[in-house]
């Protein structure tokens, strides 16, 4: 049998999480993602008791289940930071993330790998991120580190696929690793889905390198600048350099299945359509 189609939005939860099911609930969604704290803050107040019972029980209404849901961590935090203060207090704020994930019952966590700052060089920031990634898995128990693929844009690695399966590679515990697969952020890196053939070719060097067991989510998104852009610039689905085709190849993929499946599109007035037309690829 198949695993069900998961497909929702990055939501606010603006008000505090529990409001996240129920923005999800809102536009149709089966699946979605949110911030667990203000992610342009270090710091953030701990999750209360009612909070978290308020969390769970709107999930447990709008039939969410952890599978379906992917956090996604503070954009301050680089796992990667060639500086020793900063990479600790990053750490701190990544295993902190993971504990907050754990406390609602979550078992994802998605984060940017992180950057060199053009200080130190690819293969010693691939090491840190690993690292930092083996110290947060041991330090907590059930949440599985996503890492999100990034655009390339300035020194933000995690842009090809051999520095996404080189991070992998060093991970101790290969159960709680995966990744997420951003269709914009690939594009931008210089993968091409402008076309059937490109984007089937293009998934096929995924498997190949990282391998779709390890894809844990995905964000549905197309791109306002050009293949190898290295410019990370969200566009709604079908209107930007991606077009159409590539998200038909996708929702065919049987990777794709019972993994959260998440649009971060810059339009939420019409997610509730694009939702729709992405379940609508699945099932021809
Ligand atoms: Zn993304
Ligand atoms: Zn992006």
């Amino acid at each position: 049998m198949d695993s069900p189609l998961l497909v929702g939005a990055h939501v606010s939860a603006a008000g505090g999480v529990a409001n996240a099911p129920l923005n999800a609930k809102k536009i149709g969604a089966s699946a979605f993602a949110l911030f667990t704290k203000n992610q342009r803050r270090w710091q953030a107040a701990a999750l209360s008791t009612e909070q978290i019972d308020a969390f769970q029980l709107n999930c447990q209404q709008g039939g969410y289940t952890a599978d379906a849901i992917l956090p996604h961590d503070s954009y301050l935090i680089n796992l990667g930071h060639p500086a020793k203060e900063q990479l600790s207090r990053s750490r701190e704020a990544f295993i902190d993330e993971m504990q907050r994930c754990e406390q609602l019952g979550l078992t994802l966590l998605n984060f940017h790998p992180g950057s060199h700052l053009r200080q130190i060089d690819v293969d010693e920031c691939l090491g840190k991120i690993s690292e930092s990634i083996n110290m947060a898995l041991d330090q907590t128990h059930q949440v599985c580190a996503v890492i999100e693929n990034t655009a390339g844009q300035g020194s933000n690695l995690g842009h090809s696929f051999e520095q996404l399966a080189q991070i992998i590679e060093k991970v101790e515990d290969k159960s709680r690793i995966g990744v997420c697969i951003d269709t914009c952020h690939m594009f931008a890196a210089g993968y091409d889905l402008t076309s059937t053939e490109a984007t089937q070719a293009s998934f096929a060097e995924f498997d190949r390198i990282v391998g779709y067991q390890y894809l844990k989510g995905m964000h549905l998104n197309d791109s306002k600048t050009p293949l190898g852009s290295r410019v990370d610039r969200h566009h709604s689905l079908g209107a930007g350099y991606i077009g159409k085709a590539a998200f038909e190849v996708i929702m065919a993929l049987p990777a794709v299945r019972g993994i959260p499946l998440i649009l971060e599109t810059i339009e939420p007035e019409i997610w509730p359509q694009e939702i729709n037309w992405l379940r609508s690829l699945a099932k021809g």
